[in-house]
């Protein structure tokens, strides 16, 4: 009788490279493809439409490429220790197999279908295929993790990799096997035209175009918001594994700076998972104890501000509405508005954390929380608690010529120029030149930068020294 082997895609919605694909294929004669659609995550802590409609379209790509090659995706909705145990016993697998989850959640629901799964004896196969190192491959020479990110990238790339693997070109299922239809989870709640395209054939489109055109220059132009393409776009791809990290970094490895910042990025992505695999504390406290009794301040009304891009400073604005119109927000303008809020308004990191998973694309519980606990200074290898970035010296220098504010906040489109990152100093005359009246049009800072600066330190100094003291 031929074997059959399930293969259960998540995160890792592509062909190409793919080692638990690989692996199932020359382990069993027929393969299942299965994503099971779980409500306890579409539904949970971080609900995101456009994650959901990002990886539904995603999905549709990917059920293609498997038709094209002989099989058929299945498409299951409920509890993954239930319904994968089920298919088991419906097409008489004896093995699964799956690509490595790295998050507190995944790990639970891998090991709760795995007890399942083994009870009815079919053997599980975990393999690595989300970043380049696991999380737990990477130690210290006494096997600690680590904290600090300079030395984690030195032992990460000092690892060896494995080599790239090609996308199969057969990939049998069990005669007559049928894909099932993919239901629609809704519209994105961004502008879909704003979305990069999902599927694993427009990711790899746009890491041709990256390497070829964008690399380069990316040490010199990776921080500048105003340039579209100062960046790789690729991270909603590496987040629903449309690209394998590995394949990214051979693809991009090679002399010069843009190439050795870039894979810094991506040795980036793969400590702070590092850190929430030895740490899962971090996605409910401080990495640091020290700042865990941090007085948060509860002001509902300025965290709404913030929100919704009302803070007065066109920057941080800027950042809170591309978040909401684009589901995407350029890396330095996220750490501007996530360091406005835990900062400025000494607002608990946590309310923005959520804020972010609500809407970017690219959303990642490692990545947002190792991001937003580096901007608060309350994590693993964070900036110093008293560097407070000054958004208008970080508008100026980072969008010289203010055309990315003047992208996201039509208010003050008027403002030629740096000057539109200081609306409030235009005198009467100059603010009805460019027609905006501030505090009208648009809200005067809700906060003085200075005041605010002067808080922040002496409240986290105050933590800090107390804990000492304590
Ligand atoms: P590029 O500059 O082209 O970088 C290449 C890749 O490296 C990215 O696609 C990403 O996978 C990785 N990367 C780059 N910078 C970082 C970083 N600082 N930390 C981790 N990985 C990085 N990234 C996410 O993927 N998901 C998140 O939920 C997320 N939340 C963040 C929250 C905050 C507060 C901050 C400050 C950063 C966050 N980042 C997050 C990191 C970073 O902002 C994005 O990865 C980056 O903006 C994506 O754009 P890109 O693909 O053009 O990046």
């Amino acid at each position: 009788m031929p074997s059959t082997a399930i293969l259960w895609f998540r995160r890792d919605l592509r062909v190409h490279d793919h080692p638990a694909l690989a692996a199932a294929l020359a382990a069993a004669d027929h393969v299942v493809p299965v994503f099971v659609i779980d409500d306890a995550l579409l539904a949970g802590r971080w609900p995101a439409p456009n994650r959901a409609w990002f990886m539904r379209e995603s999905l549709v790509a990917l059920s293609g490429a498997l038709v094209e090659r002989g099989a058929a995706l299945r498409i299951l909705r409920g509890r993954p220790e239930i319904v994968i145990p089920a298919l088991a016993r419906d097409t008489g697998a004896t093995d699964l197999f799956l690509t490595r989850d790295a998050t507190p959640y995944g790990r639970a629901r891998d090991r709760a279908v795995a007890t399942r799964l083994e009870a009815d004896d079919v053997a599980v196969h975990a393999k690595r295929g989300l970043y380049v190192h696991e999380p737990d491959d990477v130690a210290t020479r006494d096997g600690r993790p680590y904290t600090v990110y300079g030395p984690y990238r030195r032992a990460w790339e000092a690892l060896p990799r494995r080599d790239v693997l090609p996308a199969p070109g057969r990939i049998p299922g069990p005669p007559g096997a049928r894909p099932d239809a993919i239901p629609d989870l809704g519209g994105p709640s961004a502008d879909p035209a704003l979305i990069p395209a999902p599927g694993e054939p427009a990711a790899r489109a746009r890491l041709a175009a990256w390497v070829e055109r964008g690399l380069e220059a990316y040490a010199d132009r990776r921080d500048r918001l105003d340039a579209d393409d100062g960046t790789s776009r690729l991270s909603q791809d590496l987040r629903w594994g449309l690209l394998s990290a590995v394949e990214v970094l051979e693809r991009a490895a090679g002399p010069g700076d843009g190439r050795r910042v870039f894979a810094a990025e991506l040795a980036w992505r793969e400590f702070y998972a590092h850190v929430l695999w030895h740490h899962p504390r971090v996605l409910r406290e401080p990495f640091q104890a020290s700042l865990a009794a941090l007085p948060w301040r509860d002001d509902p009304e300025a965290v709404d501000a913030w929100r919704e891009g009302r803070t007065g400073y066109p920057v941080v604005d800027a950042a809170m509405r591309q978040l909401r119109a684009s589901g995407h927000v350029h890396n330095r303008a996220r750490m501007i508005a996530a360091s406005f809020l835990a900062k400025h308004l000494l607002a608990d990191w946590r309310l923005g954390e959520a804020e972010f998973m609500r809407h970017l694309t690219d959303g990642d519980v490692a990545s947002n929380n190792g991001g937003w606990q580096w901007t608060a200074s309350t994590g693993t290898d964070a900036q110093p608690y008293f560097r407070v970035f000054n958004p208008i010296l970080q508008g100026r220098r980072f969008d010289p010529d203010g055309d990315y504010v003047r992208r996201w906040v039509p208010e003050v489109r008027g403002i030629a120029g740096a000057a539109v990152h200081e609306p409030w100093t235009l005198d009467a005359a100059a603010q009805a030149a460019a027609g905006v009246r501030v505090g009208t049009d648009y809200p005067a800072p809700i906060v003085d930068h200075a005041t605010a600066r002067e808080r922040a330190l002496a409240v986290y100094g105050a933590t800090k020294a107390a804990t000492r003291d304590g």
